[in-house]
């Protein structure tokens, strides 16, 4: 009775059903995102874990439905009264397909983890549920960016190759499933992190190359005379925005170029797709302060030796650094 005490019904409205989440008793899928990530916030960080922008959105709905047990493997079938011929693992015919068989204890994909953990010579073992493989997985390895991502990609590979296996009568080859998935974590972390400089075919070969330049891009810039290559330089730059990633790379270029032999043959032109930086060094009162000092220093060495600087759009840098990497090969 005390529920229903305080409902005030009105004339001017029909009954209807209504969504109890949040919004106006509107049914939506944030709404219900929501409801969800509050619920269980006492004992697993969705946002943190699952919900985190480090998987495609499709990717990352099947990983929430992996943690609660709602992915179609034989067992859970079965569970559900849906008849099932054959219960066993399709990757090893060896044991009933459980979420944590086919995705942690099956020698097929044991295999992958393994070859994973050894590339950053890490040794575990693996817990056989995924949110504990979720929550926990970035503690094994610090430091790394791509680390992160390689749950997300094993277990969702694991899946996709699984149906391979039931629906298309696909054969299990441990050295592709591998190669699929270090493509696979290559291909998400290059979209996660567009200013990372590194060629996606030497990622997916070597993918511990990532932590070489985990907080920031290498700086690659080249000096340019009728489109020949006349020298390059390439520095890590270490942690910082795009922003100061820019203006390092401008600083250091101007000190490259002076301490070349360049330097008395002709006039430094530097042509920057980074607006922000272009504009402060001309109307350096815009500057920000964290940015003010170095600023200032590109504005002197500027004067001082009649350097040129222009803003020039992404998409003619990108020409240039194409021409730059067929110019030195
Ligand atoms: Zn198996």
């Amino acid at each position: 009775m005390s529920l229903i005490e305080n409902v005030t019904l009105s004339d001017f409205v029909d009954d209807f059903l209504g969504w109890s989440g949040k919004g106006d008793g509107l049914f939506s899928v944030k709404s219900c995102r929501m409801s969800f990530c509050s619920s269980s916030e006492a004992t697993f960080e969705w946002n943190k874990w699952v919900w985190n922008g480090l998987a495609p959105p499709r990717v990352e709905t099947f990983l929430w439905q992996l943690c609660h047990g709602k992915v179609a493997v034989r067992e859970e079938l079965k569970k559900r009264g849906i008849p099932v011929e054959d219960g066993l693992c399709p990757l090893c015919h060896l044991h009933e397909e459980s979420v944590g068989h086919l995705f942690f204890s099956c020698v097929v994909v044991g295999e992958l983890w393994t070859k994973f953990l050894r590339l950053w010579e890490i040794s575990t073992a693996l817990s056989q549920d995924p949110i504990s493989i979720l929550g926990s997985w970035s503690f094994l390895r610090k430091n790394s960016c791509i680390w992160k991502f390689i749950p997300r990609v094993v277990l969702w590979s694991i899946w996709k190759v699984r149906n391979l296996v039931v629906f298309e009568n696909w054969k299990v080859d441990t050295s592709s499933l591998f190669f699929l998935t270090r493509f696979r974590l290559a291909k998400w972390f290059l979209a996660k992190y567009p200013l990372v400089r590194i060629n996606s075919d030497i990622l997916v070969g070597d993918p511990i190359i990532a932590d070489k330049c985990q907080y920031s891009h290498v700086l690659e810039k080249t000096i340019y005379s009728n489109a020949i290559t006349l020298a390059t330089f390439s520095i890590p730059v270490g942690p910082g925005t795009p922003t100061l990633a820019e203006l390092k790379a401008i600083k250091e270029g101007i000190v490259f170029f002076f301490s070349s032999k360049w330097a008395n043959k002709g006039k430094l032109i530097i042509e920057s797709d980074c607006k922000s930086a272009v504009d402060w060094t001309s109307n350096q009162n815009t500057t920000p302060v964290f940015f003010s000092s170095m600023v200032e220093e590109i504005g002197a060495s500027i004067s001082a030796k009649d350097i040129v600087l222009r803003w020039i759009p992404r998409s003619c840098n990108v020409e240039a650094d194409k021409l730059a990497k067929e110019g030195i090969g």
